[in-house]
């Protein structure tokens, strides 16, 4: 990332502006505090539903499959997100991994200009920064000739609930922007990402006579080095450059005992997808896998199926997570680009990215070109440090104002 001018200048965000940056702070360090480690999402939910209407913005709760884990529909020129074609619509996750290792997740007090919690980075920040530039716009007290949509979501971290349900309500919007953390970069597409679990039958027996049982671990060998041996084509993919499917055999579950002869094996594995892949193909390629191993031992016995160790939710393994990518020469990047350089920043870089987010549900659902832009460097995300420069927030909150100006206003 290019060098640029460290004090932020905005014009809606900043001292004396139509939101200051200790007010934005203040809202960042509410949020952040507020636990919500996706399953229990619901008082943070309340939260960003009260800070929206005490705002007087347009605030609409819509359910999903799961009871009090709901989205905050925040809307600015109309009187439901649903009314008509939104001009902009700003999508972010609230829901978080757990604390895991962090030290002192809940504790925002700024030090030297960064801000640590536990989801700031993925990505309250982002979402912060999407609610503070519409509390600004509504401060304009401009008429918004397309209103502005900022979708806050669940479950981003599991079973993509929140996505799900918003592709459900078949919302409506020009463009769209997922404030995932991008590091000053903007990302154009993403992989998918496809579990399976593959079940190894065997038959237990005691292991001092391992001839009277069949051993799980022994039979999943020819599977699990046709695994290893998976080559996958490259796809093109222009300016952001050429891309592979990969997949990871992370897990490994087998055996009961150590004196016995183990009965299963299971093998779970993450494949992650490019554009023009998906689960289902994904999937029949690990069939393919077990049926050239079942050739080599008559009589094996192994199924694969779509599956994740927190996955409970049919509904989600029968979609999957499918990769996606919004055409280099979409005019929201050229929007996106002068509204970053009119905040001081250099011309934004254009990326792909390996990881999966929820531009997958938006694209291929909803069909709204998007494109992924947020605070805070993705690395940090699910570590055990995640901080964001409290100016860099601001700066993306600028951002997404100048883009609101230009497509909704
Ligand atoms: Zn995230």
């Amino acid at each position: 990332m290019g060098t640029y001018e460290p004090k932020f200048n905005g014009a809606y965000i900043g001292d004396g502006k139509l939101l200051t940056n200790e007010e934005l702070c203040q809202i960042l360090s509410d949020v952040v505090k507020c636990d919500s480690t996706f399953g229990r999402e619901g008082d943070c939910g309340r939260l960003l539903t009260k800070i929206a209407a005490e705002n007087g913005l347009m605030v609409e709760i819509t359910p999903t499959s799961a009871e009090d884990r709901f989205n905050v529909m925040i809307t600015v020129g109309a009187d439901s997100f649903l009314e008509k074609k939104n001009g902009l619509l700003l999508h972010g996750h609230y829901d978080t991994v757990p604390v895991l290792d962090m030290p002192d997740p809940y504790n925002t007090e700024v030090v030297g200009n960064k801000m640590c919690g536990r989801g700031i980075v993925d990505q309250k920040s982002g979402l912060v920064a999407a609610l503070c530039a519409a509390i600004a716009v509504k401060r304009t007290g401009r008429t918004l000739k397309k209103p502005l949509c900022i979708a806050c979501v669940v479950d981003e971290e599991s079973e993509h609930r929140g996505s799900y349900a918003l592709a459900q309500t078949g919302v409506k919007a020009d463009w769209a922007i997922v404030t995932e953390p991008t590091n000053g970069n903007c990302e154009f597409g993403c992989k998918g990402t496809t579990p399976i679990r593959i079940t190894v039958k065997g038959l237990t027996a005691h292991a001092s006579n391992p001839w009277i049982g069949v051993n799980a671990i022994e039979k999943a060998m020819p599977i699990l080095e046709g695994l290893f041996a998976m080559k996958f084509p490259e796809v093109d993919l222009g300016e952001f450059g050429k891309y592979q499917g990969t997949i990871c055999v992370s897990k490994l579950d087998a055996g009961t005992a150590y004196n016995n002869v183990p009965g299963e094996a299971v093998i779970w594995m993450d494949r992650r997808t490019v554009p023009g892949e998906d689960s289902q193909l994904a999937l029949g390629q690990v069939r393919d896998v077990i049926a050239e191993a079942k050739k080599k031992i008559p009589g094996l016995q192994a199924e694969a199926e779509i599956a994740r160790p927190d996955w409970h939710w049919p509904e989600i393994r029968a979609r999957g997570l499918n990769p996606t990518c919004t055409p280099a020469d979409c005019e929201l990047y050229n929007v996106l680009n002068r509204a970053a350089c009119r905040t001081g920043l250099p011309d934004v870089p254009k990326k792909f990215c390996n990881g999966y987010n929820d531009m997958d549900f938006l694209v291929n659902d909803l069909g709204i070109p998007t494109l992924v832009y947020g605070s805070g460097d993705g690395s940090m995300a699910h570590t055990a440090h995640e901080e964001v420069d409290v100016d860099d927030v601001c700066r993306v909150a600028e951002v997404f104002c100048h883009m609101i100006e230009e497509l909704c206003m």
